[in-house]
């Protein structure tokens, strides 16, 4: 038996995780859930799953729990970062899936890796942020990192049985968004509405607009440098429309493995909680004679600058990334508040990533403090975008 600590479990990934526990309730048990806002699913989890230990984000939140048999006293409910670590830090979990959103998770994910607990990683904020220290810390202490995002779980497929000299590179592969094969005239005046149908995969708000703009490539090309340890120049991007092909691998003598599979995010976490085994999975199969042509395409950087950004700040491969990802998140939240247009995205992103002087983030308080720097920077710049329209 497996034992489970959820961190993000009312978000979309949570969900499709929680659907893999009840697939495989023989294999798998729930001990921690830790949820952000929404009170009424996470009561509606507890009462299902019966976890040791829950969180939320707030005390706002925790005050809308409605207390029921298998509740926790509100006072026993912790919140915010303190919460998230109690959760991922439960002595009963074995493996630690990361999916909250955001940089929140960051201390609970390095509290886990120092217990020695399996990470099974969803979220990109956090190797984006502070790669260095996550994978030092899970090297140090030997503990896995499993890579949840479906591109990064495709490479960890390929690379099994491999080792790192037989690489050659990774070429991690795009949906290319809604908006695929747009010029940036034409980006200029899309709707965050437009931004959200995204053609492929269901998923939570900010990481569809992420699709859009192919900041998510980006942050996905910094991901897997720290998760595969490659430089830059060794990870490409192609755009393949279908989502068929998750990501491919070539190795030096020049052969490619690929992974394939239906885009069903209950496949990428179950991969990851069954490691290194593989289990059935109830998911509809792939099938390749429907799925038709499989197209591949270079990414146009001229119409979506930002994945030349992500490349950009990881050559610096210092406190860049950080900036990158603070001010992709405001500006993408101005966004979705329908404050700036689309394409003054990747504008603030510059225009906060040139204003800053790279430095080491050798301690989680150095990147909180880049952090909270470029997110003020990012807010100003974000302002002046604003008040010109
Ligand atoms: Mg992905």
């Amino acid at each position: 038996m497996k034992r489970i600590a959820i961190l993000g479990s009312t978000g979309s990934i949570g969900q499709s995780a929680l659907n893999v526990v009840d697939a495989h309730a023989d294999k798998l048990r729930v001990v921690g859930l830790a949820a952000g806002e929404n009170a009424d699913l996470l009561a509606s989890q507890i009462d299902r799953y019966r976890p040791e230990i829950v969180s939320m984000a707030t005390d706002d939140a925790v005050a809308r729990l409605k207390p029921s048999r298998y509740t926790p006293p509100r006072d026993d409910v912790p919140t915010g970062r303190e919460g998230l670590v109690a959760v991922a830090s439960h002595p009963d979990a074995d493996i630690v899936l990361c999916a909250s959103s955001g940089t929140e998770a960051l201390e609970a994910v390095l509290a886990a890796i120092d217990l020695g607990k399996t990470i099974a990683l969803a979220n990109k904020e956090v190797l984006v942020m502070a790669g260095g220290l996550v994978t030092e810390a899970a090297a140090r202490r030997g503990v896995a990192i499993l890579p949840v995002d479906s591109e990064h779980n495709a490479i960890h497929q390929c690379l099994h049985g491999h080792t790192h000299a037989e690489v050659k590179r990774l070429v991690l592969t795009a949906s290319g968004g809604p908006f695929r094969g747009r010029t940036a005239a034409e980006l200029a005046g899309v709707s965050a509405e437009d931004a959200l149908k995204h053609p492929t995969w269901r998923m939570g708000r900010k990481i569809t607009i992420d699709s859009a703009t192919l900041m998510n490539k980006g942050l996905e090309v910094i991901e897997a440098h720290w998760l595969f340890g490659v430089r830059a120049d060794q990870i490409d991007v192609v755009i393949h429309p279908q989502s068929v092909v998750h990501s491919l691998v070539e190795f030096v003598d020049g052969s490619f493995l690929a992974q394939l599979g239906v885009t069903d995010m209950r496949l990428p976490i179950q991969y990851a909680f069954s490691y290194p085994d593989r289990w059935t999975a109830p998911l509809p199969p792939l099938d390749l004679t429907r799925a038709g042509r499989l197209d591949f395409d270079v990414p146009d950087t001229d119409a979506f600058p930002c994945l030349r950004l992500a490349y950009r700040a990881l050559d610096a491969e210092r406190s860049l990334p950080v900036v990158l990802n603070a001010a992709n998140e405001v500006a993408v939240a101005r966004f979705l508040d329908g404050r700036i247009s689309f394409t003054a995205i990747p504008h603030v992103i510059e225009r906060t990533m040139c204003a800053h002087q790279p430095a080491p983030v050798e301690s989680l308080a150095a990147v909180r403090a880049v952090d909270r720097w470029a997110r003020e920077y990012a807010e100003r710049e974000a302002g002046a975008v604003e008040s010109k329209l």
